[in-house]
């Protein structure tokens, strides 16, 4: 039999509803490739199985508790098909949303993205690859995709050993895919736009900001367009800024099948804007601030606090009175008190008087697992300027 025998530590992290065991907490480690262990503990009581990692430092995650259960393809088949139904709302306002959000579905590593009638996903561990068959084969069968491509280029498969690749598993996948959500439609690029080809995670958020959308409006790191595409919806003018030439060539093509009010797109360093608009004396009835990641890791956060804290205090003076503006984090190290804090700090450097209306998290479809840190990352404000 294969096993892994983990340390007490290793055992309390299960106990509290983390599916990871790191390599530091693996005393005996399985002698096996890359697949699905069986655990214990010191003891020699039965922990349960999880995918196994040889090269990582996360040796083991999670996949069932119960000793007694089999992985086999029915196993992965029940969790799959749980995953998503759960997804089944959506599809009354949008035809692309994620179907598998990786540990916040108890399936560790695993990541699988809805596209209209195409599928992209990521296999983020050792122990997954070694199902990866097993689980395209689900897919298609639950799913019923045209295609599905596997977006295997993310860093964190160096960390197992994995080669980065983008590589179709199934059928044909075009190189872009027409995205319909809450009325607006835009271009996702799966084979090479940012993360699957869209930001899945911000289409609550977008549908928000398009109800409470007027006037003037200003959309910063603007990607694609897909926020704008929504201010459209309601205000009287968009500008849309973005460093990225690709992404607002996108975002054009993306406003012609929209429509709505016009869009200029600016190419420009959002600070840079935000500075010279504020300047020319501009202000804007709402404006949506959705950064990168300025923390990429735990090192950089005070690098990245001072840029949450500066864009976002740029667009604060920003407003005309009685404005409303929507702010994002991506960054899993900015926690959602020190998002609050950094939002505190640059309303009061800000000079105006900003009421928070709205705190929102992640949507149906990212579910973020309190027990499971590393499931959260995105965190939003809606603002008012009170004068
Ligand atoms: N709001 C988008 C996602 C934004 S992703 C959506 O909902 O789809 C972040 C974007 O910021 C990327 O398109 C990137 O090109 C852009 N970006 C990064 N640094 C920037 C900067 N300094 N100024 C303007 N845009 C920037």
């Amino acid at each position: 039999m294969v096993a892994a025998t983990v340390s007490a530590k290793g055992a309390l992290r299960w106990q509290g509803g983390h599916p990871w065991i790191f390599k530091s907490d693996v005393s005996q480690r399985p002698d096996a490739p890359a697949g699905v262990v069986r655990v214990t503990d010191a003891r020699r009581q039965e922990l349960g199985w999880a995918l196994w990692s040889p090269m990582s430092e996360i040796s083991l995650r999670l996949l069932d508790r119960d000793p007694g259960a089999v992985i086999d393809a029915a196993w992965w088949h029940e969790r799959i098909s749980r995953a998503i139904t759960r997804r089944a709302p959506i599809a009354a306002t949008a035809n692309a949303c994620r179907l598998i959000h990786g540990e916040g579905d108890g399936l560790p590593s695993l990541v699988c993205d809805r596209y209209d009638r195409w599928l992209v996903v990521q296999l983020l561990s050792a122990g997954l690859e070694h199902w990866r068959p097993t689980i395209v084969s689900i897919l298609d069968e639950v799913a019923g995709p045209l295609g599905i491509l596997a977006r295997n280029d993310a860093a964190v498969r160096e960390r197992e050993g994995l080669p980065r690749l983008t590589e179709l598993l199934a059928g044909e996948v075009p190189r872009e895919v027409e995205v319909r959500e809450d009325g607006v439609r835009y271009l996702a690029a799966p084979w090479t736009g940012q993360k699957t080809g869209a930001f899945l995670d911000q289409r609550e958020n977008r549908a928000r900001v398009a109800q409470v959308a007027r006037g003037r409006a200003l959309d910063c790191f603007s990607y694609h367009g897909s926020f704008a595409l929504h201010l459209a919806r309601r205000a009287d003018h968009v500008t849309a800024v973005d460093t990225s030439a690709d992404a607002l060539e996108r975002a054009r093509s993306n406003a012609a099948l929209n429509t709505g009010c016009p869009i200029d797109f600016v190419e420009a360093d959002a600070f840079e804007y935000l500075r010279a608009a504020e300047r020319a004396g501009t202000r804007f009835e709402t404006i949506v601030v959705d950064p990168p990641a300025f923390a990429k890791n735990r090192a950089a956060i005070g690098n990245a606090l001072r840029g949450y804290h500066e864009v976002n205090l740029r667009a604060m003076r920003l407003l005309a009175p009685g404005g409303l503006m929507f702010t994002a984090s991506c960054s899993y190290h900015l926690t959602k008190p020190r998002f609050l804090e950094m939002l505190e700090g640059a309303a009061s450097d800000s000079g105006r008087r900003i009421a928070l209306r709205e705190l929102s998290g992640q949507p149906l479809d990212h579910p973020e697992i309190l027990s499971i840190p590393e499931t959260g990352y995105l965190k939003g404000a809606l603002l008012e300027a009170m004068d």
